[in-house]
């Protein structure tokens, strides 16, 4: 639930989460952690990346468990353990992604600093695949049996290894060898696929459609210009519908001129540059659209553009599209087709 649980909301993407039966909760950083704990979620919770001396102390004091991997890290965390609670870590081992993590055969060594502290627990051990999106990579074999050996080294000398965890989402659908004791599952939680370019597997759907009003329909002349720099210009007269998103709520400036809606059904083109706050879009002329009409600005593929066709687009992914939806929109949760919670910029607001 990193990233604001994806752009979704990570208190109400966690509690549902949970609620699913999921046991534990990971976040990136410490103060996704705290925000959490601050919601009243009581449940384990991973921060899976590297951490400041400064936070440190809030971390282990807000119960959250720890990435650790240098002998460092593992020092800063006892030190905060002699004046606070005990820590749980989690041992991360970089066998090929080449991001964080310790090298395998500093893993023993590592493990064995933890375990001479009895304050500090190991919780885990975990690795991060590289190509998971690719079944027919030879990479994440590779990885698997370089964390495989770090796990009998461990075993070897009676070092505990805690949860051992190593599949993002592309690994968790792609082959249960990958699985361990537990899964890191992002993206396709909220049913989104990891590689925009291969369709969903069956039974998941997008959790979220990114929805406005037309708030303005007016016309314009043959010639007229729309919107900054009047990069789009009316062929002939055409009627043009307001729509109150733009970039400054995650609506991509590079959609200008390029992307689509859905209004009542209608596949709507934008008209030129999309704004910071505010996008105009055109209106077939034999549709009779008007002021608070639905607009679907993403939604699952059909009629609204998906996040995924528009990541292809783009030549991005859905991650990025989910984590850039801005703060200033809010998000209304639905259970059975009613509204059960709200949460905009003066918080979490819920109704059951
Ligand atoms: C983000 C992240 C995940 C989840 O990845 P998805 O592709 O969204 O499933 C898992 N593990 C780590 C370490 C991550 O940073």
């Amino acid at each position: 639930v990193k990233a604001n649980g994806y752009g979704h909301g990570s208190v109400m993407v966690a509690r549902a989460a949970l609620a699913a039966g999921a046991h534990q909760l990971a976040v990136a950083t410490v103060d996704e952690g705290i925000y959490l704990r601050a919601a009243g979620i009581r449940e384990p919770i991973l921060v899976m990346g590297p951490i400041g001396d400064a936070e440190c102390f809030a971390a282990v004091n807000s119960d959250l468990e720890l990435t650790v991997t240098t002998v460092e890290e593992v020092n800063t965390v006892s030190a905060v353990t002699r004046v606070g609670p005990n820590a749980r870590v989690h041992l991360k081992i970089d066998t090929g992604m080449r991001r964080y993590g310790c090298d395998p055969e500093q893993a023993v060594a590592l493990a064995r600093e933890i375990a001479s502290n009895p304050r500090l627990t190991v919780a885990g051990t975990f690795t991060h695949l590289a190509c998971a999106d690719d079944p027919d990579s030879a990479v994440s074999e590779h990885q698997a049996s370089q964390f495989n050996r770090v796990i009998e080294a461990l075993r070897a000398v009676n070092l505990s290894t805690g949860l051992l965890h190593m599949a993002n989402s592309a690994a968790t659908l792609g082959s249960a060898r990958y699985h361990y004791d537990a899964v890191r599952v992002g993206i396709a939680l909220y049913g989104l696929q990891p590689d925009p370019t291969k369709g969903l597997p069956a039974g998941l759907a997008p959790a979220l459609e990114l929805r406005s009003k037309v708030s303005r329909v007016s016309t314009l002349s043959k010639g007229s210009g729309v919107s900054y720099g009047w990069t789009y210009r009316a062929m002939g007269e055409e009627r043009i519908g307001l729509i109150p998103i733009g970039y400054g709520d995650g609506y991509p400036r590079a959609l200008s001129s390029r992307g689509v809606m859905s209004i009542l059904g209608y596949r709507v083109p934008v008209r030129g540059r999309v704004c910071m706050d505010q996008t105009v879009v055109g209106l077939p002329s034999e549709t009779n659209i008007s002021v608070g009409d639905d607009v679907v600005i993403v939604g699952d593929g059909n009629t609204a553009p998906s996040f995924d066709e528009i990541a292809v687009g783009l030549g991005t992914l859905s991650y990025e599209l989910v984590t850039s939806i801005a703060k200033r929109v809010p998000r209304d949760y639905l259970r059975k087709g009613t509204i059960v919670a709200v949460e905009d910029l003066s918080g979490l607001h819920e109704f059951d």
